[in-house]
């Protein structure tokens, strides 16, 4: 029962829009609402529907209360009118006892409920009221949820750009278009490189608020016609619809890559990225979304392995390059898990002593169908793919257990290549540490060799690295000495040894007057900044000569040896046929 004396609580009104040209009952309505205790009704009238759609149109109102009888006559026409201009309020419809059949109809035009004047009593009428406002609510919550449902659906939650699904209709509907006005359009297949290493090395936040970066450009990148679309991890879609000429989506491709490859900021940190991109057109690459789709991601893998200008278009044949391309990264795969790698060793031989000083472990991978594999086949991709860390570890592993077992008449040294990958990782210099440990082998016995590239990818931590390095005992060695283009200004900051000159100087040195200036050149570079310099690729008597006149102490090569399996190293340190070349040489 409700408190007599007790006035409505201290809630919002509800604000009721009383339809009504009777006054006399409209008096009465009013009464009975704001006599409630429960509520507090907050009215305001309107005399004819006119009048009600004008108010409707200027002000906020929680419910109508609609006579039927208007004396205009209009009945449920005036209901559809009051329902059109303000769709999203409840109405409640009145009728006359003698007009009940017309109130239960006004229901089905839209009506939310009804009262029958004369007979509704106070509460009644109150509690009719709120019942259509709060069952308005409920119904306004319910298809706000069922929108935000469809927009989940539809959307990729990471980045909001849309999904596949809704990336497929589109692309369908898109291509009906085409198809019925004989127009072109590309699908286009977008990939980030190495993307695998960065979550790994950085971690996913840092990942996920990359791909957002990597979104918003690509939306921004593109016309308002264009779809663009996350298919999940760092692979997006693109659809160009209407395209003028086929090379019109290359242009789009390259903008892509270029736009992508500008520096992220991302706190006080700065990453880089970059996209693959393949392209496959309509009608000339196929007639359906997935095909077309498919097309594109098998010119994606060309792109990335043609390591070139960051896209590429579909073509014939290209289907069986990345087939293989697919197998052989399942191959390598599989060759991690059941550790189908040997290590070769090639002597390093210092030509002034006429001593070995050390060997350079050399990776192959033995494949029981493809047989033994060389390096340059399968490092890029295991850097791609993110593998090169657990191959590095194991290199890592077998080089010092095999260089602790060698029984030489002096201590040899190792050296390891070490991909730009394995630098940048946190955990690195802690997993040469366990070598170490576990091998037995005396830090400054191993020597790591990096490219001159590769360090200046991601500077700091590579420079971290390398430092932890240096505290642990180990050698630094810049490999391939000359080929990057920043040589000469790395060697200011780089916690380096000494360096290896690049075996395409040596080559031509003899036949080459540029080779042969630019590899004394570095020679003299390097023993002016103190470090260690090493050639490597030596072949022939004429380069051996020429390179130790020119001061270089340390060489390795053809013509000593080449690299060759542990069980043939350890005979070959017994044997020491080096000391034949050199002698040749000296005579
Ligand atoms: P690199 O470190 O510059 O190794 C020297 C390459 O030159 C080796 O090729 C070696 O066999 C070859 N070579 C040595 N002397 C001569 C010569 O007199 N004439 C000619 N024509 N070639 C000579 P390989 O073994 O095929 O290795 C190629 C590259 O693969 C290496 O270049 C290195 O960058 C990479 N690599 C090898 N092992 C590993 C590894 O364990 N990890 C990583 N990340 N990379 C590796
Ligand atoms: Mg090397
Ligand atoms: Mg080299």
């Amino acid at each position: 029962m409700t408190d007599p004396q007790r006035s409505p609580p201290d809630l919002p009104p509800i604000r009721v829009l009383l339809v009504e040209d009777d006054a006399a009952d409209a008096a009465s309505l009013r009464r009975l609402l704001r006599a409630s205790r429960e509520v507090r009704f907050e009215v305001s009238e309107a005399r004819s529907v006119e009048d009600a759609l004008r108010r409707l149109r200027d002000d906020r109102f929680h419910a109508v209360l609609l006579d039927l009888s208007l004396e205009e006559g209009q009945g449920l026409e005036a209901l559809a009118r009051a329902r059109i201009a303000a769709a999203t309020v409840p109405i409640i419809a009145m009728a006359s006892q003698a007009d009940e059949d017309l109130a239960v109809r006004a229901l089905r035009f839209g009506a939310q409920d009804y009262l029958v004047k004369g007979v509704s009593d106070a509460q009644l009428v109150v509690r009719t009221v709120r019942h259509a406002v709060e069952r308005h609510r409920i119904l306004t919550d319910l298809a706000s949820a069922r929108q935000r449902e469809h927009y989940l659906a539809m959307h990729d939650s990471l980045t909001g750009l849309s999904n596949r699904s809704s990336f497929l209709d589109h692309l369908r509907r898109t291509l009906g278009y085409s198809a019925r006005h004989q127009k072109r359009a590309a699908v286009l297949f977008l990939d980030l490189d190495r993307f695998k290493s960065i979550n790994d090395t950085l971690g996913h936040p840092v990942g996920d608020d990359l791909l957002k970066v990597v979104a918003e450009r690509l939306a921004r990148s593109l016309r308002q016609t264009d779809l663009v679309a996350r298919l999940g991890g760092d692979e997006f879609l693109i659809a160009l619809p209407d395209l003028e000429r086929e090379h019109d989506a290359a242009r789009v491709a390259c903008k892509l890559v270029n736009v992508l490859s500008r520096p992220a900021q991302l706190g006080d940190r700065e990453y880089r990225i970059s996209a693959s991109v393949g392209i496959a057109l309509f009608p000339r690459d196929g007639a359906d979304a997935d095909v077309l789709i498919r097309n594109a991601d098998t010119a994606m893998y060309h792109a990335k392995a043609e390591h070139g200008r960051g896209y590429s278009y579909y073509s014939d044949g290209m289907n069986e390059i990345v087939a293989e391309r697919l197998d052989l990264e399942h191959g390598l795969r599989e060759a991690i898990e059941r550790e189908r790698f040997v290590l070769h060793y090639q002597a390093q031989i210092d030509v002034a002593t006429g001593e070995l000083v050390g060997a350079e472990a050399l990776l192959r991978w033995r494949d029981p169908a493809r047989g033994l594999i060389p390096p340059a086949v399968f490092v890029p991709m295991a850097e791609e793919t993110g593998m090169v860390a657990a191959i590095g570890k194991w290199v890592l592993m077998r080089a010092c257990v095999d260089a602790a077992a060698w029984r030489t008449r002096h201590p040899l040294r190792v050296a390891v290549n070490v991909s730009s990958k394995q630098l940048v990782d946190p955990e690195f210099a802690d997993s040469v540490a366990r070598a170490l440990r576990e091998s037995g082998l005396p830090p400054e016995r191993l020597q790591i060799e990096i490219t001159e590239s590769s360090v200046l990818e991601q500077r700091g931590p590579t420079l971290a690295t390398l430092q932890a390095l240096r505290r642990l005992g180990c050698g630094v060695v810049i490999d391939d000495f000359g080929t990057g283009y920043a040589a000469l200004t790395a060697l200011k900051w780089l916690p380096a040894d000494g360096l290896k000159i690049d075996r395409s100087f040596v080559a031509n040195l003899t036949t080459d007057p540029t080779d042969a200036t630019i590899a004394t050149g570095l020679i003299h570079i390097a023993r002016g900044l103190r470090l260690e310099v090493m050639a490597e690729g030596i072949e022939t008597q004429e380069q051996l000569a020429f390179l130790r006149e020119h001061g270089c102490r340390y060489m390795q090569g053809y013509l000593f040896a080449k690299p060759v399996a542990r069980e043939e190293f350890q005979a070959f340190l017994d044997e020491a046929p080096w000391e034949d070349a050199l002698e040749e040489g000296l005579c």
